[in-house]
């Protein structure tokens, strides 16, 4: 590595490593992995899957690929021989923001693992030239800009490969990018990011607004752009046909050039169908198919052989159903394929619930994908069995052996090699290599349960990481936290059910407590990161509230002591990879029975937090495996919440009037000492949420949780004891590999 850096450095820039600057060095690690990439084999077989999916969060790459190319300690060395330090190269890096949250991080660490299990498969999506958005934060409020992330030296490699892809009015030829994804210790796969080249940034005004008409210019500008009116939901169906019927013609031809026949595409394809977004990948490789020169009744039964789908979520505002009328707009040619799918589904069966287009002529995505798909799986345990009581309980009954569970994992390169490289060194140590490709073999750690000396050492790297995060704080955002204090953190998605405004009642709760003189232990640092949807108003309220306690509490001294809220700007995978490694209390409060799964979970089980959580999504698996000692869970199980949205039996007004505490702490939120702070509109809006609807049921569970985590915060001055969970909770999070969650897929649905 040390000749190849001076080498490139030499060519590109007459510079040696010693002299080059951080970017130069960044452009030639850059250089060297790309061509790296290139010489491995890539993986192979007879069958091939597509991964399809409107995310792909992938995070930076380069420390990432110098793991899996087994280059990354050695590159270090060299740097760090040479006067530079990898953490600091990888800043140069952009992070390409093409993922909102968990789904999209979950296709990036799929990726990872079908690689590393040597398995033949390829990702297909979208290359959106900047991404969700980038958020800031201006008068305690969101802003969202731009974010763009191509530039010439990316991990993108333009190809040759371009599809015709035809809408209504026109037709687009799109351009296919790659990114190669390296296995660890194996072959090599790729994501596919289609794009147009006629895409225009220039139309952007200010913020994130543009033209949304203008298709050929603005196809692949935004992930998710706003679709609060039809010109919104027009463009997303733009984009979601581009993408499934680029994936289709790449499939058809990949498949033909490795000498596979069409009419069995089945036994040389598998497609993953990562929520409902690539739904019309169905109807449109039956088009392809027909016009092969299958007949429909063939075609329709090789796709529905060849399709599986992965459900997220049971809110149903996320289930899609586009209305005929765009579809017809835009792409009508797929119509008479709906139509034709839906009649089947009409002539055979005589419940309505299971129809593809309702009687306000929607079709249904998630149905074409259950009816016409040979495979459904939820993504923990808890969702698939909510999937087939409730949620999808009329399929569940017409089709019991499509329904099964993959509970989500995670990458351990991303989320412990890479981002806690002191941990993993440690780790390494003690208990040997074999935990990096069988995660299961951390439970070896079990065995030092009561050894002090490697409590002592989980505590100290624990206070490193949280000594790191402090820098990181300083030097990005201004801001000091101590690292005396406890790190309690809450980072994922901002929505009503995640609950990030039930953690704000408790640091209102805890602000109270303080200004009565009752103050904690140890000083409470409570550090939040969340993006809203642009349009999802309640949900910047929450921000807005967030940022508001903030401020109140930093030019509060008496308070400040003992209590720092701190908002992460923009959060991403990389700040993600900061933060986890720092954290003492892993904040997972979603409603009981709305969190699918959650992955953020397991990031911070696996680098030593300890869980305060509901019995939602994985976190019931997590307390299974970690057993009661070693986590904390409060609230209201998934029966009764379900119970009590059959029953209209929640009232917030009623919780809020009978309890006292409850109403001091809502109230707050506009009492003159906010009001003084932040916008009068938002507060008042938010507050008359919570007491007049409050639909994800926050002052339900608000009081255990408040006893739960003065409990949790109580335990923590128990040094030992704490140190005894956080090793129960690493050595148990062998499970949450995203290598088991692909070797399931693999067993029971891809057979590759
Ligand atoms: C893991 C991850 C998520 C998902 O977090 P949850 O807590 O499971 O919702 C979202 N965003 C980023 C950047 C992540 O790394």
């Amino acid at each position: 590595m040390e000749q190849l850096l001076e080498q490139m450095l030499q060519q590109k820039y007459g510079k040696t490593l010693k002299e080059a600057s951080k970017e130069e060095v960044y452009v030639a690690l850059l250089c060297i992995t790309k061509e790296k990439m290139k010489g491995l084999k890539q993986n192979e077989g007879k069958k091939k899957l597509y991964y399809i999916s409107a995310e792909f969060l992938i995070g930076k790459l380069l420390s990432n690929n110098l793991i899996n190319l087994g280059l990354f300690e050695e590159t270090r060395e060299v740097l760090k021989k040479h006067g530079h330090d990898l953490t600091q190269i990888e800043e140069v890096e952009l992070e390409p923001s093409l993922g909102n949250g968990g789904l999209g991080r979950l296709s990036a660490c799929f990726l990872d693992s079908i690689a590393a299990l040597g398995l033949q498969g390829d990702g297909v999506g979208l290359n959106y030239h900047d991404g969700l958005f980038l958020q800031r934060f201006v008068d305690n409020k969101q802003w969202e800009e731009k974010n763009p992330w191509i530039t010439d030296n990316s991990w993108l490699t333009k190809t040759d490969c371009h599809f015709e892809v035809p809408f209504k009015d026109f037709t687009l030829t799109s351009t296919m990018y790659d990114i190669d994804v390296p296995g660890y210790k194996h072959g090599c796969n790729k994501l596919h990011l289609f794009d147009i080249d006629t895409v225009d940034e220039s139309i952007i005004e200010d913020g994130i607004n543009f033209d949304k008409t203008d298709i050929k210019k603005n196809l692949t500008l935004f992930l998710y752009p706003d679709d609060s009116d039809e010109n919104g939901e027009l463009l997303r169906i733009y984009q979601q046909y581009f993408m499934v019927s680029n994936g289709a013609q790449l499939i058809l031809k990949e498949t033909k050039e490795r000498g596979g026949s069409v009419d069995k595409l089945h036994e040389y394809v598998s497609v993953q169908i990562n929520d409902t977004h690539p739904t019309m990948v169905i109807p449109e490789l039956i088009r392809l198919l027909l016009e092969e020169g299958l007949d429909m009744d063939t075609a329709i039964s090789v796709v529905t052989n060849t399709c599986a789908y992965t459900n997220h979520t049971i809110l149903a505002e996320a289930l899609e159903k586009w209305p005929i009328a765009y579809l017809e707009k835009v792409v009508p040619h797929l119509m008479p394929i709906i139509r034709e799918l839906d009649a089947r589904v009409r002539a055979k069966f005589d419940d309505e619930r299971v129809y593809i287009i309702d009687n306000m002529d929607r079709v249904h995505m998630a149905h074409i994908d259950i009816h016409y798909g040979y495979a459904v799986n939820g993504v923990a345990a808890l969702h698939t069995e909510i999937l087939k009581e409730s949620e999808l309980k009329h399929f569940y009954d017409i089709y019991p052996e499509k329904f099964n569970n993959k509970t989500n994992g995670i990458t351990f390169r991303r989320w412990l090699l890479h981002c806690n490289h002191e941990l993993a060194t440690y780790l390494q140590e003690l208990i040997g290599e074999e935990f990096i490709e069988d995660t299961t073999k951390l439970e070896t750690l079990l065995q030092y349960m009561d050894n002090e000396e490697v409590l002592k050492k989980l505590k100290e790297i624990k206070k490193n990481g949280k000594i790191q995060l402090k820098e990181y704080l300083k030097m990005t955002q201004n801001i000091t936290i101590d690292e005396n204090s406890v790190y309690d953190i809450q980072i994922k998605r901002l929505h009503e059910y995640k609950r990030q405004q039930m953690n704000a009642l408790y640091a209102i709760y805890k602000y109270k407590e303080i200004k009565k003189g009752n103050l904690p232990k140890r000083p409470i640092t409570m550090i939040f990161g969340a993006k809203a949807a642009p349009a999802y108003i309640i949900a910047k309220d929450i921000i807005h509230l967030i940022l508001c306690l903030q401020q109140l509490i930093e030019n509060d001294p008496e308070v400040s002591k003992h209590l720092k809220i701190v908002m992460i700007e923009n959060y991403n995978v990389t700040k993600a990879e900061k933060l986890i490694p720092a954290c003492d209390i892993s904040e997972q409060i979603s409603l009981a029975s709305k969190e699918a799964s959650g992955t953020g979970n397991m990031k911070f089980m696996l680098n030593g937090a300890i869980t305060l959580g509901t019995e939602d999504g994985a976190n019931v698996e997590i307390h299974e495996l970690v057993g009661d000692e070693n986590i904390y869970i409060f609230g209201e199980s998934s029966e009764t919440v379900i119970n009590l949205y059959e029953t209209s039996g929640y009232c917030s007004k009623k919780i809020y009037e009978s309890d006292a505490m409850i109403e001091e702490l809502v109230d707050f939120i506009v009492g003159k000492e906010l009001l003084q702070i932040g916008d009068p509109v938002n507060l008042g809006r938010l507050y008359k949420e919570i007491v007049g609807k409050d639909w994800f049921m926050t002052l339900l569970d608000l009081k255990d949780y408040i006893a739960t985590k003065e409990r949790m915060l109580n335990d923590y001055e128990d040094e030992m004891g704490w140190a005894k969970k956080m090793l129960v909770n690493i050595a148990k999070a062998g499970f949450f590999s995203s290598d088991r969650t692909i070797e399931e897929y693999n067993r029971d649905i891809w057979h590759l």
